[in-house]
């Protein structure tokens, strides 16, 4: 027995406005080994993903990655003492799903997982649905007293520190964080613990505003010079411009860590990469249990970056302004 999926009016709503009519049913979500169904209370993800995304998920994906739910069932085939720890918990989610039996899963790089996908993107059911089916590996408990709104940035903010944690921030002169979405807002805050000489550079003058109130560097990315001088840039953006920013303000020898995909038809000059020996990393998933304790001990000021919280039918039309940092939907 099939009924109407939640999720369905977000993405016919998106892809409707490129336009591409999408039709989709989807089943309840089964809860299957291995995994837990969770009641969503809180789903989101950053405006700007949820359209990209839905251009490609041609197959009908529910969009989304990032979750708050209530435990509603875990899978017999959990451990007793697992299903016990997770009985009505209130949980939050690593959005990549991996096998768990592929070579990479074994070699404990599940990130990397063969057969891997993340929620939200073509094939592996997304988070903006009343109720969503995991693997309860992937689940974290919130601690008692966060409020929803804190918890569901645990998914971002992960990325963020991973991206953070590519290479040793410490002692490092000098580290820029390219752009001014929710990815470069929370890497600026993550590095701004270890390295004092981070400087957000951004397009956008509201990003400025919160860099002031945390008490980090910031400037408009088009009134800096390209001195290649700095020894990290975080692009955050992925863009040609951003990238050719990046990679002409890199001193020799300097690394580049990507922590966004490059926008299609991105094609920045590489010639920096090669004269000046440079070093790029990509930075992908993170682990929202790495997360959550920056967000307990209030190293992370979240205040605001959800922009806008609201109802499913409201959703599709905030979704797609690509300029909102963040959209929490209420299932
Ligand atoms: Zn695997």
């Amino acid at each position: 027995m099939t009924q109407e999926n939640p999720g369905a009016p977000l993405l016919d709503a998106i892809a409707a406005q490129q336009h591409q009519i999408i039709q989709c049913q989807f089943p309840n979500p089964v809860c299957g080994p291995g995994q837990a169904l969770v009641r969503v209370r809180l789903a989101g993800d950053v405006p700007a993903w949820v359209s990209a995304q839905a251009a490609r998920n041609t197959d009908g994906t529910i969009l989304g990655r990032d979750i708050v739910g209530v435990i509603a069932e875990v899978s017999s085939d959990a451990p007793a003492g697992v299903r016990e720890r997770l009985r009505r918990a209130r949980v939050v989610c690593s959005p990549h799903i991996a096998c768990g039996l592929c070579d990479m899963c074994r070699a404990g790089v599940s990130q990397h997982c063969r057969e891997g996908g993340t929620m939200g993107t073509m094939g592996v059911p997304g988070s903006m649905a009343e109720t969503v089916a995991v693997p309860w590996r992937n689940l974290t408990i919130v601690p008692d007293g966060m409020p929803d709104e804190v918890a569901l940035l645990a998914g971002p903010l992960a990325r963020a520190l991973h991206a953070a944690r590519m290479i040793r921030m410490e002692g490092k002169v000098y580290v820029t964080v390219l752009g001014d979405n929710l990815a470069a807002l929370l890497a600026v805050q993550t590095i701004a613990r270890l390295n004092a000489t981070v400087r957000l550079l951004g397009w956008r003058p509201e990003a400025f505003g919160r860099a002031e109130r945390w008490g980090v560097q910031h400037r408009h990315a088009d009134e800096v010079g390209r001195r290649r001088d700095q020894t990290v840039v975080v692009d955050c953006v992925g863009s040609s411009r951003s990238l050719d920013l990046a990679l002409g303000m890199l001193r020799p020898r300097g690394t580049l860590i990507l922590a966004a995909e490059p926008a299609p038809g991105a094609t920045p000059d590489l010639t920096p990469v090669v004269r000046g020996e440079l070093e790029v990393l990509g930075a992908s998933h993170g682990s929202v249990a790495d997360a959550l304790p920056l967000l307990v001990s209030g190293q992370i000021d979240t205040t605001g970056l959800i922009e806008v919280r609201t109802r499913p039918s409201e959703a599709p039309r905030l979704l797609s302004r690509g300029e909102l940092l963040y959209v929490a939907v209420e299932f």
